[in-house]
């Protein structure tokens, strides 16, 4: 969102490099094949693309939120208890982002790139899309600058919170103890990925689980999890796994009947997609399954 944000998470990218590599010797000493070359490959692909178009996106949105901050609500003091505050509001705007971008076809088509892997390890956390910023992700920021947090500050603590989440994309880390209650841990992670019955459209957390328990989204991890979409896409290449969605929704929207149908394919629920007649959509929609399989 801002160059700040892209530092942080460009700063700590070997620290990232060097977790996915160990998690792929370990993996590989085990015999067990959760890394490909082809998977890694359009992830990695799919996170350079991602940030070269924050950095497009970084000037303006930062201005909005300068034009915001100037009728913030509170002058809050750069002092711990701020800083506490800023990282409980701010994960839990997160929380309402992600849950949008499972439930509002709009930003789907931008996180599904994210859910479009049969693989979860640590490399998936790179597994991003470049149009978040035409989703419209940002508008979950603006709140926390009207209250009184500056931008910097607000897009640190995105950059972080997305750090954090880097290592709940993982495997090898099994359940872990009391930590499970309150925070969003890999095992939680692994359910919000999976497609299994009783694990879609949950888990939504950033850092603390608290927000799905407290919004009735929780799912403990029961069974093993099948991960992906419902109907997978097949493909390495990054820009289908960036623009499929985004086309499928195009030619639903062009092919509803009347305004109101077509702001349904554009903003209602995933699961309302007229294109049931795609390969990759087809069931879910006369099912009405949710698309969104994360
Ligand atoms: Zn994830
Ligand atoms: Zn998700």
């Amino acid at each position: 969102m801002s160059q700040s944000s892209n530092f942080i998470l460009l700063g700590l990218a070997p620290v990232f490099l060097g977790c996915i590599a160990l998690e792929a010797w370990y993996l590989r000493r085990r015999a067990i094949r959760s890394y490909s070359w082809a998977d890694v490959g359009s992830n990695a692909t799919l996170a350079l693309m991602q940030q070269a178009g924050s950095l497009l996106v970084a000037a303006p949105l930062l201005l909005l939120m300068q034009r915001v901050h100037a009728h913030r609500l509170f002058d809050l003091p750069p002092a711990w208890p701020t800083l506490a505050l800023l990282v409980v509001t701010q994960d839990l705007a997160y929380y309402w982002q992600h849950r949008a971008s499972h439930r509002i076809r709009w930003m789907w088509a931008s996180h599904v790139t994210h859910h479009s892997s049969s693989r979860l390890n640590l490399s998936t956390a790179f597994r991003q899309s470049l149009t978040y910023p035409v989703s419209g992700v940002w508008l979950f920021s603006l709140p926390l600058v009207w209250i009184g947090f500056t931008p910097t500050q607000v897009v640190a603590m995105g950059a972080l919170n997305l750090a954090y989440q880097f290592f709940v994309h993982t495997e090898v880390v099994g359940h872990l103890g009391w930590l499970e209650a309150v925070m969003n841990t890999p095992s939680h992670h692994r359910v919000h990925h999976a497609s299994n019955d009783g694990y879609l459209d949950r888990n939504y957390a950033g850092i603390f689980i608290v927000w799905d328990r407290l919004f009735g989204t929780f799912t403990p991890e029961r069974e093993r999890c099948v991960y992906g979409l419902v109907h997978p896409l097949h493909s390495h290449n990054p820009l289908w796994l960036t623009f499929h969605e985004w086309i499928a929704m195009g030619r639903d929207a062009g092919h509803a009947r009347g305004v109101r149908s077509r702001l349904l394919q554009l903003f209602g629920p995933p699961e309302r997609a007229l294109g049931s007649a795609a390969p990759t959509d087809a069931p879910a929609a006369a099912e009405q399954t949710p698309l969104s399989a994360r």
